[in-house]
């Protein structure tokens, strides 16, 4: 046997994040986290959980009693809409214009479904002639589409005619908002949209490890009908019912430190008006995109379809862009992040993303930059 490892306490160094999340995280949220602990049946805990979820439904823009929290990362709020939604057999569309499309594709599978996918290049949004056309050939029960695409960047209008295009067919509609939740409009229940899940570590400036979900009745009425049990027993939705639902019965023990955290993430949104936030968001990244120009630095998606929350920037031909990235850490603390899947080697990605969203970062950022490129 070894002997007991002594280990310093930990001292993380203190960094700017300007990647694709995790985000700068408003000290508010930090003391959030250093309260005590109540037990996860704590009266005191049941109204933190009321008072989280009315505030996911005002920062969702939805009246959905189905919204809560998932325990996990963004993904395991994923593998929520798709592991419930779907049912072996059923037929999902998924569109193949990023990294996170592809995720859908693999938790789809998974669920038992048959994937079939919408094309559209990396780097463009869906095309709703495309989504159509698509519709019309595989009839699928279920159509998944990424709201705000974090490896290229880009955003997808026209929501409210997808949803409409699969609605006409009597499908349901998951929108992946892991990158637009906090940041960037989103309206659920006005674009109609089934279920829309998100990460707390992105525009909501939350660490990770309780997600948001929303449903809409119909997509709850669809699973709690559902003809076969859901895979997973962790995050089967007629399982969690009875925790998040009105009976507040043990299901698992919530992560309590990670639903006061997003607690006090949701409330400074709320305090700031979601609104007024989704436009700052614009303002500081309108102004990140011009002072990379003045750099040299092309964005890569185009103005119709930008995703102020993620911005990705095409990697000048002269510049090795992991050495860029390694000197921005370790000589002024910044991290912004390389391209991802096909993007990779082509792009920076830097966010601007909920208290990261600030000009006195994008003021650092760019004096660093600067100073690195000369
Ligand atoms: N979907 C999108 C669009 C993402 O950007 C991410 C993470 O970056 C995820 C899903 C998965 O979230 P997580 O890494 O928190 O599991």
């Amino acid at each position: 046997m070894t002997d007991a490892p002594v280990v310093d306490e930990l001292t993380p160094p203190v960094r700017t994040l300007m990647g694709p999340g995790p985000s700068d995280v408003h000290p508010r949220v930090l003391r959030a986290m250093g309260t005590p602990l109540v037990g996860h049946l704590d009266p005191a805990f049941l109204d933190v959980m009321n008072e989280v979820q009315e505030l996911l439904r005002y920062v969702f823009r939805t009246d959905n009693q189905w919204t809560l929290p998932i325990s996990g990362t963004g993904s395991a709020a994923m593998e929520t809409a798709f592991a419930n939604l779907v049912e072996p057999g059923d037929t999902v569309l998924v569109p193949s214009n990023g990294y996170f499309g592809h995720r859908m594709a693999s938790m789809a599978e998974r669920a038992g479904g048959a994937v079939v996918s919408v094309d559209a290049p990396w780097g463009e949004p869906l095309d709703p002639a495309d989504v159509r056309d698509a519709f019309e050939t595989h009839q699928p029960e279920v159509f998944g589409f990424v709201h705000a695409e974090t490896s290229t960047g880009v955003r997808q209008p026209a929501v409210s005619e997808l949803t409409a295009i699969a609605h006409a067919h009597d499908a349901f509609v998951i929108a992946d908002t892991v990158t637009s939740l906090g940041g960037v409009e989103l309206r659920v229940d006005a674009w109609d949209i089934d279920i829309a899940y998100s990460a707390a570590q992105k525009c909501l400036s939350c660490p990770p490890g309780a997600s948001p979900i929303t449903l809409s009745d119909r997509a709850m009425d669809r699973i709690l009908t559902r003809e076969t049990p859901v895979r997973s027993w962790y995050l089967d939705l007629s399982l969690l019912e009875g925790y998040w639902g009105t009976e507040r019965s043990y299901h698992h023990t919530a992560p309590i430190t990670n639903v006061y955290a997003l607690r006090e993430a949701l409330r400074l949104v709320a305090e700031e008006g979601i609104e007024r936030r989704w436009e700052r968001h614009r303002e500081v990244a309108r102004t990140l995109v011009s002072g990379l120009a003045d750099l040299g630095l092309d964005r890569y998606a185009a103005e119709e379809y930008w995703l102020p929350s993620l911005n990705t920037v095409r990697v000048p031909d002269d510049v090795d862009e992991s050495v860029l990235i390694d000197h921005l850490l370790s000589e002024y603390g910044i991290e912004i992040a390389a391209g991802l899947g096909d993007l990779a080697g082509e792009v920076f990605r830097i966010g601007c993303m909920g208290r990261s969203a600030r000009l006195a970062n994008v003021q650092y950022l760019l004096t660093a930059l600067e100073e690195s490129l000369e």
